[in-house]
């Protein structure tokens, strides 16, 4: 079996009855690029660039980001990367940051909502952000957007940033994408507003299951209640892929559920555009999908966002697609 994914590290994603689909890579430091290039990772749909803050005692310097994201875009060689800005709280702190303790860390001060008040911090990313932009294809990502709001307000700032750079005579890409991780089920439901605006969206489904299914992902106990394949998932997922494709936008997934052996041919179904995953999960994925038709998944797909339980979905999926 491995044998024959090895096969397939420098070909194109495409499902039997000939439909492309991107497979990227989630990736947290410029170390993990090799992984990316050995598995055929044809993009990073996720860099995840809180590690640059964390494990040390002060925040990173703008010189010293530049220089992951510039690795980063020039390993990729041309290929699209799209960087998340910072993305601290929940799970992740930063103990020189100061702040103070939360009841409800993961409902709590952080993402986009610590960098619009934080601004220092976020408008000496943008910078780094910016200056890099012409070593490669960058887009960027805001994370834990949960209204419009919040996005216009993150974009105008890196707005401003761009602006004040080029007045000072540094260049930045002509054109760089902009768009949201949707984990947050107010801005599922607000999709087809937000689709006007974004270049493009990609879901966080960890986040997502997260928040909807009112589960703590760290929870033990109230992991049983984690389920990727509740209907109230998938439907959540399909009006963000259409809402996106209404608008002539693309959709992608950065959650685990995106390189899930069960959950892929629903995703293939409803015409989700872009998987990313850890890179070890991207030639199984595309073996897969090589094997699976389109039609067939459509099919599939709608079927399942009829049906009552998590455990329904991965029957119907189990009994459509041999694993
Ligand atoms: C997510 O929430 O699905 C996601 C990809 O981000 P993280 O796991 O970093 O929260
Ligand atoms: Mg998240």
């Amino acid at each position: 079996q491995k044998a024959e994914w090895a096969k397939l590290v420098n070909e194109p994603t495409v499902s039997k009855d000939g439909h492309h689909v991107e497979l990227a890579a989630n990736i947290g430091t410029p170390k993990d690029l090799k992984g990316v290039v050995e598995n055929g990772g044809e993009a990073v749909g996720l860099y995840r660039t809180e590690f640059l803050y964390m494990g040390r005692n002060e925040l990173p310097s703008e010189e010293e980001q530049f220089d992951s994201y510039k690795a980063v875009l020039e390993g990729m060689g041309g290929k699209p990367v799209v960087v998340r800005t910072l993305d601290i709280g929940g799970d992740k702190e930063l103990p020189y940051l100061n702040l103070p303790k939360e009841m409800n860390p993961f409902l709590g001060f952080r993402a986009i909502r610590l960098c619009l008040e934080e601004q220092d911090i976020f408008r000496t990313q943008l910078r780094a952000l910016l200056r890099a932009s012409t070593y490669g294809n960058l887009k960027i990502m805001f994370p834990m957007i949960s209204n419009l709001q919040e996005f216009r307000d993150a974009k105008s700032i890196l707005l401003e940033e761009k602006a004040k750079l080029s007045e000072s005579g540094v260049d930045t890409a002509e054109h760089i994408e902009v768009g949201i991780m949707v984990e947050i089920p107010s801005t599922a439901v607000m999709a087809d507003l937000f689709a006007k605006e974004v270049d493009f969206f990609s879901i966080g489904t960890n986040d997502l299951i997260q928040y909807t299914m009112a589960a703590d992902r760290m929870n033990e106990r109230v992991s049983y209640l984690y389920q990727p394949y509740n209907p109230a998932i998938l439907r959540l997922v399909k009006m963000v892929i259409d809402a996106a494709h209404k608008e002539g936008k693309w959709a992608g997934m950065c959650g685990e559920m995106a390189g899930d052996e069960i959950a892929i041919p629903i995703l293939l179904g409803l015409g989700l555009d872009e998987f990313s995953m850890s890179a070890t999960s991207i030639l199984k994925a595309r073996s897969q999908i090589s094997r699976l038709n389109k039609s067939d998944v459509e099919k599939l797909s709608e079927e399942v966002l009829q049906l009552r339980t998590n455990e329904e979905v991965i029957e119907a999926v189990k009994k459509v697609i041999e694993l």
